[in-house]
């Protein structure tokens, strides 16, 4: 939290827009949405699109999320001094984002779960 900023005094709001983290499940602060290209089976390129969600309690320590999630208030509103700095941090953010790659180990684990019926 910035110095000097004063604390939040209201829950923040959820609403069927509010993202989902996919890692723990609780109310994301804010999503992305971007291009994504990968190769399917047949070695052709498949288009599609990558979400990214930002999440306070997963994001936690990692640089840019940090400090993105920082200038997020409890009401899911940026102060309009920060507004600048958000936007610089956006973009660094949904560029890690694009780059991180799925962890082939819970991607796994969640195939079998498909398969089992468990999701
Ligand atoms: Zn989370």
């Amino acid at each position: 939290m910035t110095a000097g900023r004063p604390a939040a005094t209201t829950a923040r709001q959820e609403t069927d827009d509010t993202p989902v983290c996919p890692q723990c499940g609780n109310a994301g602060l804010m999503s992305a949405r971007f291009p994504h290209i990968w190769h399917g089976h047949t070695g052709q390129p498949v288009r599609g699109f990558k979400e990214a969600v930002l999440c306070a309690a997963c994001d936690d320590g990692e640089g840019t999320a940090a400090e993105l999630s920082a200038l997020i208030d409890a009401q899911g509103a940026v102060r309009p001094e920060d507004v600048e700095t958000f936007i610089l941090l956006a973009g660094a953010w949904i560029d890690n984002a694009r780059r991180r790659a799925p962890d082939s180990t819970a991607l796994a684990e969640q195939e079998r779960r498909w398969h089992l019926g468990e999701l």
